[in-house]
């Protein structure tokens, strides 16, 4: 579904409008609700901006994003819409924020998303699952509206779609994402500062946690499978937090041969989060749905409970099956 007359109608008709995205929040999150915001801003709304996570420290630079609050409860009143960024299962904003929607307090909740999975369930949805990034559906909005864009939004949608095609590297690099990523850059957005300030920033801690995780690394199925693991003792140990795991896929992935790469982070003592990534043969979105996750094609992830051995031995037999289809 991507109707963008009847989400622009809504947007102009509302003065108080709620933007949220993803816990966890990557990029694409950010940049794409922090450019919404601030373009809605400049047709005269009044904005606010939540993630329960807030924002990581490498995004801290994206214009806006000091305006980013954690807590709901710290923003009063009710608003006419509340749009949904980069998240197709509104579960993902927040415990409890699902069933609060309902409350009326939200008014008409519009998910922006290009996410292939999972039933949406907002008053209107926004869905291009062909855009690389939801900024770049973000960039088309804005311009449906007949927004300006300026240096400051060019910048957050320029992040956004950087983030979500691995700097031009993914197969979602499409040629229109090509197009509005040199039109963000026309109007301002700098892809050697963006990319230096989200990428030659990191905390030193994340590098240590890298070092401790990297330990852990195995291959399995003739090299086909490559994952490592984060254990709460090294987050401790080196004082790094669940959003320094970021990118750490990109290590089991990056190995010759490798057609699924994961990462297992531990919530709990007996939860771990899964990031799944593919080279194309296994569509990792839909191995990641059998876990009550889900994503992209290519880039996936869920949750399980259970021992790490346990959570391993039943991911690993649904990638065999899937791997067994492909030469
Ligand atoms: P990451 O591994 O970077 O956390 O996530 C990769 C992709 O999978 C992202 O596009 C993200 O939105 C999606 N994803 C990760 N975890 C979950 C999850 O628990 N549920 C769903 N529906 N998608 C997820
Ligand atoms: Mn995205």
């Amino acid at each position: 579904v991507s109707d963008f007359k009847e989400v622009g109608e809504t947007i102009k008709k509302s003065k108080r409008v709620l933007l949220t995205s993803h816990e966890n929040p990557d990029g694409d999150a950010i940049g794409s609700m922090l450019g919404l915001g601030l373009g809605l801003e400049s047709l005269g709304k009044e904005v606010f901006l939540y993630n329960k996570d807030g924002v990581p420290s490498h995004l801290e630079f994206l214009p806006g994003s000091d305006r980013v609050r954690s807590a709901l409860d710290s923003i009063p009143g009710v608003f006419d819409s509340t749009l949904i960024v980069d998240c197709t299962d509104v579960g993902r904003v927040g415990e409890g924020f699902q069933d609060e929607l309902g409350s009326g307090r939200f008014g008409t909740s519009i998910i922006i998303d290009h996410h292939q999975t999972r039933k949406p369930s907002a008053d209107l949805h926004l869905l291009v699952p062909d855009a690389s990034a939801t900024g770049e559906i973000v960039y088309f909005l804005l311009r449906c509206l007949s927004v300006e864009l300026t240096k400051d939004v060019a910048t957050n949608l320029f992040a956004a779609i950087l983030s979500d095609t691995g700097s031009f590297q993914y197969s979602n690099t499409t040629p229109q994402a090509l197009r509005v990523a040199a039109e963000l850059v026309e109007l301002g957005a700098s892809p050697a500062e963006i990319s230096q300030a989200i990428y030659e920033n990191e905390p030193l801690r994340k590098i240590r946690l890298l070092a401790l995780s990297i330990e852990t690394l195995e291959v399995a199925e003739d090299g086909r499978i490559a994952s490592l693991v984060v254990a709460k003792d090294m987050l401790d140990r080196t004082g790094a937090s669940r959003a320094d795991t970021e990118g750490f896929v990109n290590i089991p992935r990056s190995i010759k041969g490798v057609e699924v790469a994961l990462v297992f982070r531990q919530e709990g003592d007996a939860l771990w989060k899964v990031s799944l990534r593919s080279k194309g043969k296994v569509n990792v979105a839909s191995l990641a749905e059998n876990f009550g996750g889900g994503g992209h094609e290519r880039a996936a992830g869920c949750t399980l409970s259970g021992e790490l051995g346990d959570v391993k031995r039943r991911l690993y037999s649904k990638i065999k099956e899937a791997l067994c289809w492909k030469a």
